[in-house]
């Protein structure tokens, strides 16, 4: 049977690598990618949002405050480097040469990959000082690497994520988030895309990590835009709508000027997931989509 994932390779829209979950992006690809921010921008431009991008790696002591390893430490990825002399370098050779495992002597640098866009923002922001007491808005995208190989298309390990990041009083980062769910459905109608936004969790590790998920759901704190791709009967999160209530806030020191802590939430797009979205349900060849869809996305 050919997959999704097959007629993408053969539609020449995403490139093979021998890696599941990595994969080369066409010009048709990122093409839709670019429209579909243009939608983003046009949708959140009057915002006010500070744009900032930071690249795909980040700082390990952040990471590490972050309490991701915690969390999610089967998602993770560290970047490891050769940090040896000339007769380590000589044992590295001989050690490929056997075919041994020669990573066991990489030591790990500063940098771990971003597992999320917004992680990098908190750290940042927090250095600056106690927010405003309108709050701060911030706009992100950067690639996202998570450890969780599958010939899913929808499921990568490295990817892009487009967020908004709002910071504030609860009122006004839950209304923010609200604002988005109802945003979010508009433009994936506007794109000719079914949607469907349910409550969510994050995939915390182990058995205690099953209460956090409960927890999470319990409490309302994630929700997700759906749309099949693959699965009809289990439609893909193409974007989430987290409120972090006063974790974030309180974890990297973020105040308001009154001296309050700041509660934080965050949406985030997942671009690949929505182009593939489009190419699910309009065809693998653009020219031939719905027009409105084509004038929404192309002007
Ligand atoms: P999350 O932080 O898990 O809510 O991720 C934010 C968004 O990124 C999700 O709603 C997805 O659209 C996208 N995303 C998450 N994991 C992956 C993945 N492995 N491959 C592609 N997109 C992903
Ligand atoms: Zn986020």
């Amino acid at each position: 049977m050919t997959t999704f994932l097959d007629r993408l390779f053969d539609a020449g829209l995403l490139f093979e690598t021998g890696v599941d979950g990595l994969y080369g992006r066409s010009g048709a690809f990122e093409d839709v990618i670019a429209a579909f921010e243009r939608l983003i921008d046009r949708t959140g431009g009057t915002d006010g949002a500070e744009a900032i991008r930071f690249p795909p790696g980040m700082n390990r002591a952040f990471f590490e405050k972050s309490g991701y390893m915690k969390s999610f430490p089967q998602l993770a990825g560290t970047v490891h480097s050769f940090c040896g002399n000339e007769l380590d370098h000589i044992s590295l050779l001989k050690c490929m040469d056997a075919e041994e495992d020669w990573t066991k002597e990489q030591k790990a640098t500063d940098i771990v990959l971003t597992p999320a866009a917004c992680y990098p923002l908190y750290p940042t922001i927090a250095k600056r000082g106690p927010l405003p007491a309108t709050g701060a808005l911030f706009d992100l995208q950067s690639y996202c690497f998570r450890h969780e190989p599958s010939t899913d298309p929808a499921r990568q390990q490295l990817f892009r994520m487009r967020e908004y990041v709002c910071m504030g009083t609860e009122s006004h980062v839950t209304d923010f988030r609200q604002l988005w769910m109802d945003r979010g459905t508009a433009m994936m109608q506007a794109v000719g895309l079914p949607v469907e936004i349910d409550v969510a969790n994050d995939p915390f590790f182990g058995r205690a990590g099953k209460m956090l998920a409960n927890n999470q759901r319990d409490q309302n704190l994630k929700f997700e835009l759906l749309i099949p791709i693959t699965s009809t009967e289990k439609p893909t999160a193409c974007m989430s709508f987290n409120y972090h209530q006063d974790a974030f806030g309180t974890k990297w020191g973020l105040t308001l000027d009154n001296g309050a802590v700041a509660h934080t939430a965050c949406v985030g797009f997942g671009l690949e997931r929505i182009a593939l979205a489009l190419f699910h349900h309009h065809g693998l060849d653009v020219k031939t989509w719905p027009e409105a869809v084509r004038q929404t996305l192309w002007g």
